[in-house]
């Protein structure tokens, strides 16, 4: 069933929640409907797609682990040099290991063997390769939820409220 993107009052996107969740949000004068999908739930009632909270809610910042899965993820699961996807996807240290690259999101992209093997233990400016995206850190969890949303089409919607999309 479609999920329901929560807005702060501040617009700034919240959570993911079922539809359900969010027409009682809605049913309690908790929450203003923003978007919908046009089906409707009773009469003059559509089904809610964004929903804003009437009163502003604090959120502590959720550190995203710094995963293979979570990093592919951010990448597109896309060769950052080439643009290739595929199965042979590697992580690469833009500043290699050897001379001191560290295991940060800024210096992990997704690479393919050939080019991992191609750049070798060189910088990306001596290989003469060039990063298609600068790796950076996600800004929260929430927000790759909401890209993988807009990103397979169930929610295109939510695009607007989400930046760096
Ligand atoms: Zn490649």
């Amino acid at each position: 069933m479609s999920k329901v993107l929560v807005l702060n009052a501040s617009y700034e996107p919240l959570n993911i929640t079922s539809w359900r969740r969010a027409v009682v949000l809605m049913l309690k004068g908790k929450a203003e409907q923003v978007e919908h999908n046009g089906k409707m739930l009773y009469p003059d009632f559509p089904l809610p797609t964004v929903i804003r909270l009437r009163h502003y809610v604090r959120v502590p910042y959720k550190e995203i682990p710094l995963t293979r899965r979570n990093i592919l993820h951010r990448d597109s699961h896309s060769c950052q040099y080439c643009g290739c996807t595929g199965d042979d996807l590697t992580l690469d240290h833009v500043l290699p290991r050897s001379r001191g690259g560290g295991d940060t999101w800024e210096n992990i992209a997704t690479a393919c063997v050939r080019c991992n093997v191609k750049k070798g233990n060189r910088t990306p400016k001596e290989a003469n390769m060039f990063l298609h995206h600068q790796p950076r850190r996600p800004y929260s969890s929430l927000h790759f939820e909401v890209a993988k949303h807009v990103k397979s089409g169930t929610h295109r919607e939510w695009q607007k409220y989400v930046i760096g999309l």
